[in-house]
């Protein structure tokens, strides 16, 4: 029996097999849920199918997460599937590569407003869509991904981490309006891992050298540890956690230089 034994799960956000949403499926997989990805255009569509045939996933449809009518038509497809959902991992973020360099205060308005949208609105759309499906589960478990950016000014992440600000506050609010329904609400603050969207951020090294030569257990993270994570707070082990921003960095967060 894994810890998330036939729990239906849809993960948002599986890009390539670095992606970390890549890494959760994968250990949702191994831990007993069914789980249904989504993909972003034809592009993606034909990195993604392989990597769900790997797990047994069901590929449940596009979503681009700026699309009202694919939200639909994924949560309806979901609906119509399974007649419920219990567990979402939303692990999508966009920023433009000249706003992940150099100076944040040149940022305009239009990157601004769309970085925004993609990476902190796009969770409370998907919430909302997933709630009539939780509630008929009786309850639920949302995940979303982010960075110490958000709460701490790390050269170059600029744009980003003003929009994981957000994301993380998104997740306090949602966790109020959804904890009545006995849907938890969590964000997983992952260290850097190397992956599609990490490559646009400008010296990303040193951020990965920072923590491996600083952090308490003075190594990276392993990717497949934010699986790991995901898969307990998402689980009904972490039955009493919510509204929460939890560390999966080897500690580096807690140190002060
Ligand atoms: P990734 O593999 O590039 O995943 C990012 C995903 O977001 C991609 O699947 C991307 O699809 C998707 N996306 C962007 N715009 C979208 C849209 N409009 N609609 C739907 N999907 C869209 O990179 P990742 O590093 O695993 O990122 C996953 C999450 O982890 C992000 O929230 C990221 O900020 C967070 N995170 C990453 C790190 C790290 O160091 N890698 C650390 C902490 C947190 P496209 O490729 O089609 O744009």
């Amino acid at each position: 029996m894994g810890i998330v034994q036939g729990k239906r799960a849809l993960v948002v956000g599986v890009a390539n097999d670095k992606s970390l949403a890549w890494q959760i499926a994968q250990t949702l997989a191994k831990e007993g849920a069914e789980v249904a990805l989504t993909y972003q255009g034809e592009v993606l569509e034909k990195r993604v199918r392989p990597l769900a045939a790997q797990i047994d996933a069901t590929v449940i449809g596009e979503l681009d997460v700026t699309n009202d009518a694919q939200i639909e038509s994924v949560f309806a497809a979901l609906k119509e599937k399974w007649g419920g959902l219990d567990l979402l991992v939303h692990a999508v973020a966009f920023a433009e590569r000249e706003n992940l360099r150099d100076r944040f205060l040149t940022v305009s308005r239009e990157n601004f407003a769309r970085s925004m949208e993609i990476s902190a609105y796009s969770l409370v759309a998907l919430a909302r869509a997933a709630e009539p499906l939780m509630e008929a589960c009786g309850g639920g478990s949302i995940i979303t991904l982010t960075y110490l950016g958000a709460v701490r000014a790390i050269p170059n992440y600029n744009m980003m981490g003003v929009a994981k600000a957000a994301l993380e506050a998104c997740v306090r609010y949602l966790s109020i309006d959804l904890g009545a329904k006995n849907i938890r609400v969590n964000a997983l603050s992952a260290g850097p891992a190397r992956t599609l969207s990490s490559s646009a951020i400008r010296d990303f090294h040193t951020m990965t050298h920072q923590v491996e030569e600083r952090s308490p257990l003075r190594r990276g993270m392993k990717p497949e540890e934010v699986g790991t994570m995901a898969a307990a707070v998402l689980s009904d082990f972490s039955s009493g956690v919510t509204g929460q921003t939890i560390y999966v960095d080897v500690g580096f967060n807690i140190m002060g230089f």
